[in-house]
């Protein structure tokens, strides 16, 4: 048997360490548990649902059939009291013409591909460019503009929304037909999973991702550079000045990038460094360290606290990297679904996912997707729990 420390199975631990003590969420005004959908419009003739899920333990959570979207996540903080701590509208108008990504699945390909140009066995494929010369998320069309089929179920432990999508051989320049399933399972304990599957009859890339935007002090509520963050990541991959990976894969020992012990993420925001200059702050992929007998299991590799709220969040995935991204590029110019305006960094994303650029970096871990029966797996839990 190989050695396996307990950080192995730190899926269920964060889960049972960070839980709530239930007594102090008792007194908050939680709906039933369970879950419910109502509409939530129309974008070009299809209907949008909302479904929310509720579960035992004060926590819920509401996504939309579009763009598989976390429209918002409510959580208690330490003394009980409930706020939505991600960031979103709360109509699907915004949503389509105006939204930065906020809570969406994005695919085919999270993150870039540098002038939106990759080969697979010697035929090159070019995608639309949506993002200076590079591709983003997935093109123009991305798995976040997508009307996804949902079904709603529960099991002993929480609740389960299963969205399914077939994307097109051809569809935003990619080959091979994909079916995507991503199941979001809402559990007591307070922990969101997200798991991610896609079958594919034809080799495609593939790099699914969340781009959920959090505030732990709540959506709206001023900018995210108090949270403090740990990422169990010694290394990161630097970016050129259209944020494409150069390639290297450095220690981030010395640098503003060092979250390996938990640090203020304002605190080195604004350092003069190259880096932090071409992104306006952090955009960066960072390499999760990982057991090498056991390179895929869903360790316990992020953890961002907020000393305002006490809120906590951890991050176990089973994915080879994480784009932290500090919410640069929000400029004060859109009001949220609280209606208030969400200026620079208002919310922070942790994207887990394969490296940006794979596709063209040979040494990064492959993202290429072969036909077969198994496909591509993957899982992120988002647990909350308090100081
Ligand atoms: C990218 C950012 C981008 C943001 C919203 C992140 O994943 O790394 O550069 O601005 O998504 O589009």
């Amino acid at each position: 048997m190989p050695h396996q420390s307990p950080e192995h199975h730190a899926d269920t631990h964060v889960a049972s360490t960070f839980s709530p003590d239930l007594s102090k969420t008792r007194n908050v005004d939680a709906t039933e548990n369970g879950v419910t959908s109502e509409p939530f419009g129309e974008v070009d003739g299809q209907p949008v649902e909302r479904y929310t899920l509720t579960n035992e333990t004060g926590m819920s959570v509401s996504i939309l059939t579009y763009g598989g979207i976390i429209q918002s996540m409510i959580v208690p903080d330490r003394r009980g009291r409930l706020d939505n701590v991600v960031l979103g509208f709360d109509n699907l108008d915004e949503y389509v013409s105006k939204s930065p990504y906020f809570g969406a699945i994005v695919g085919r390909y999270a993150n870039r591909i540098a002038g939106g140009r990759f080969e697979l066995d010697g035929k090159p494929y070019q995608l639309p460019v949506n993002n200076g010369p590079n591709s983003l998320h997935g093109g123009l069309k991305g798995f976040d503009r997508q009307v996804w089929s949902a079904e709603a179920s529960s099991f002993e432990a929480g609740f389960v929304l299963v969205l399914k999508h077939t994307s097109a051989d051809g569809e935003e320049g990619y080959p091979g037909s994909v079916d995507v399933t991503v199941t979001y399972s809402l559990m007591n304990g307070n922990a969101l999973r997200i798991a991610y599957q896609a079958v594919t009859d034809a080799p495609t890339v593939i790099n699914l991702s969340n781009h959920t935007y959090f505030n732990l002090a709540g959506e709206g509520k001023g900018t995210i550079l108090r949270h403090a963050l740990l990422l169990r990541a010694s290394h990161y991959t630097p970016v050129n000045a259209s944020l494409i990976p150069t390639g290297e894969i450095v220690p981030v020992t010395g640098t503003p990038f060092d979250f390996t012990e938990a640090r203020v993420i304002g605190d080195r925001i604004e350092q003069a460094d190259e880096q932090l200059a071409f992104a306006g702050g952090y955009d960066h992929n960072f390499v999760f360290d990982r057991a090498a007998d056991m390179p895929f299991q869903p360790n316990f590799l992020a953890r961002v606290i907020d000393p305002g709220s006490d809120r906590v969040m951890d991050v176990a995935t089973d994915q080879p990297g994480v784009q932290f991204y500090s919410g640069n590029f929000l400029d004060g110019s859109i009001a949220g679904t609280s209606g208030r305006t969400y200026e620079r960094r208002a919310g922070f994303c942790l994207e887990t996912q394969h490296f940006p650029d794979s596709p063209n970096q040979p040494h990064f871990p492959s993202t290429v997707l072969l036909p077969g029966e198994r496909g591509f797996h993957s899982m992120t839990t988002f647990a909350f729990g308090r100081l």
